[in-house]
């Protein structure tokens, strides 16, 4: 029998943004719901001991709510506490572990865990906080915290973190780039037909209405103007029309066709107006994630559609680096068509040998653009890669449930 699996919430954002109570407030929701001796055999409180490290032992947050919980400085600490019972893993402080956690994660997850983590997606240099992206890659469910910004007199949302001589403190996006607009980064991601695309359709419409009751006088002289759009597109993707982005449904919005990030450039230094960026299929652009930071440097607001994962179940390019820069994450599943029970998370490619259609390779090339001919949606315990390496956990993990 197949096992059900679990998933992965992450709870993230800048330094000060309340992290730590919300997994408090987690733990304490499940912890009520069920018996106690239940919760204690299959739950783990961990934390890393550089989370907060002036409360050993303990996870605590500003409001002095603390809840104990056992320190593990490494994957293996965690892998030791691991028990056939484990259902549950609260972790605070995902971004402070090695490598190993994205592996350990994978399999715990495909082994019915349910993963609770609170984690820095960036450091206060603004770049992805160790292992952040291949985490936020895992995660199902996305819950950002944000904080307020401490610049005196301002007090928005913050979604970064600076270092002011030896602290840190939270910074709006404004405040962070110094820029004259508000930058901004929504991502809309999942795996193939979770109709992403259909967001940004609806968007683009939207700002198309508004401008249709509320028109702009002086089109010329508007700089950054969070109306006026551009929606760029992937020009090796033809599916149905070049220069427009269509849904399965049939509704669609122009787009401009772009082979490189120097025509997004170009295009923006001639139309001075546009303040508002749409991508579909962010994946398949080359080097988005520098394109995207330069974005947010100048003001935009950006809008991305994206797979997170390739046919293999991998980080696409740079979609993960790219999930960490985001202020807003719309995370969609669709409908595993093969057991038809679980959401789909995965997006699964066919060959066709011989006539007969098979399961794509791990091997094969990672981009290749067709539709429900080779690709269908699966959840993690339907999808299927020929192929894949190992994930040495998956047997430490099998193990456990032997003994
Ligand atoms: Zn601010
Ligand atoms: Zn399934």
């Amino acid at each position: 029998m197949q096992t059900k699996p679990g998933w992965m919430e992450l709870i993230y954002g800048s330094v000060k943004s309340g992290k730590s109570r919300s997994l408090i407030s987690k733990i304490n929701s499940i912890k009520n719901a069920i018996v106690e001796e239940k919760f204690n055999r299959e739950s783990l409180i961990i934390k890393h001991p550089l989370d907060d490290n002036k409360t050993k032992e303990k996870i605590s947050s500003f409001s002095e709510e603390k809840i104990d919980a056992t320190e593990c400085g490494t994957t293996k600490d965690i892998v030791k506490l691991v028990t056939k019972h484990t259902k549950f893993i609260f972790l605070g402080g995902i971004h402070l572990f090695d490598k190993d956690i994205v592996p350990f994660s994978k399999a715990l997850i495909n082994n019915g865990v349910i993963i609770v983590a609170t984690g820095l997606n960036l450091t206060s240099d603004g770049e992805p906080y160790n292992y952040m992206p291949q985490i936020m890659t895992l995660t199902d469910v996305y819950n950002i915290e944000k904080g307020e910004c401490f610049t005196p007199g301002c007090g928005e949302n913050a979604y970064r973190s600076v270092k002011i001589n030896n602290h840190f403190e939270p910074r709006c996006m404004k405040c962070y780039y110094k820029t004259k607009k508000t930058p901004s980064l929504v991502v809309v991601t999942g795996p193939m037909f979770s109709q992403k695309t259909i967001e940004l359709i609806a968007k683009e419409k939207e700002k198309k209405r508004k401008l249709e009751i509320n028109p702009i006088k002086d089109y010329a002289n508007e700089f950054m103007n969070k109306d006026i759009s551009a929606i760029f597109k992937w020009s090796e993707d033809k599916r149905y029309n070049l220069e427009k982005i269509v849904s399965h449904d049939g509704s669609f919005i122009d787009a401009i066709p772009v082979e490189n990030n120097s025509q997004i450039i170009d295009y923006l230094q001639k139309n001075k107006q546009v303040g508002f960026i749409g991508f579909d299929e962010i994946q398949f652009f080359k080097e988005p994630y520098p394109l995207i930071k330069w974005l947010l440097e100048k003001g935009y607001s950006v809008y991305a559609t994206c797979l997170k994962k390739d046919f293999r179940g991998e980080g696409f390019g740079d979609v993960p680096k790219i999930l960490t820069l985001a202020t807003t994450i719309i995370n969609k599943e669709a409908y595993c068509t093969r057991c038809q029970k679980q959401p789909a998370t995965e997006t699964q490619r066919f060959i066709i040998e011989d006539g007969i259609k098979k399961p794509a390779n791990y091997n094969d090339p990672i981009i290749l653009v067709a539709g429900k001919d080779l690709y269908t949606s699966a959840c993690r315990s339907c999808h299927s890669v020929p192929g894949k390496p190992a994930n040495k956990y998956d047997n430490i993990l099998k193990l456990k449930q032997i003994n």
